[in-house]
């Protein structure tokens, strides 16, 4: 008793003559492809929705990559994050030193170079001006 009547493959279409009553596909290839692609379906479907890290607004993304609701919050997000980013030059901080330092800065630079250097001048050498 294996005579069913032909059917189509549910994945190729292709008919066949199935050798169980609950056969669905022509070849175990086919069978393989259409649950790889179920699978792959089912994914793509728990990823649908979407939270906008802008406006925290629910979304359904058309990009795999897509961070945000709308074009709107994709700018203010590009912002943000190019802000983020972006190095701003740090101001200089002048170093805290003490008179002794300068002093001693003095004395060494002296003993080095035999050049006596004023405080300012010192004073701009360890960074402090
Ligand atoms: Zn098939
Ligand atoms: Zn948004």
């Amino acid at each position: 008793m294996t005579n069913y009547d032909k059917r189509e493959c549910d994945y190729c279409g292709k008919e066949y003559m199935p050798a169980r009553i609950s056969q669905r596909f022509c070849c175990t290839v086919c069978y393989r492809k259409f649950n790889y692609e179920k699978r792959k379906n089912n994914k793509r479907k728990i990823q649908d929705e979407k939270i906008c890290e802008i406006c925290g607004k629910k979304y359904i993304p058309l990009k795999h990559n897509q961070k945000t609701c709308s074009v709107e919050c994709r700018e203010i997000l590009q912002k943000q994050t190019q802000q983020k980013h972006s190095k701003k030059p740090k101001l200089k901080k002048h170093n805290f030193i003490t008179i002794e330092e300068v002093i001693h800065f003095q004395v060494k630079h002296k003993q080095a170079t035999g050049e006596q250097l004023s405080y300012t001048e010192c004073c701009k050498q360890l960074g402090a001006l």
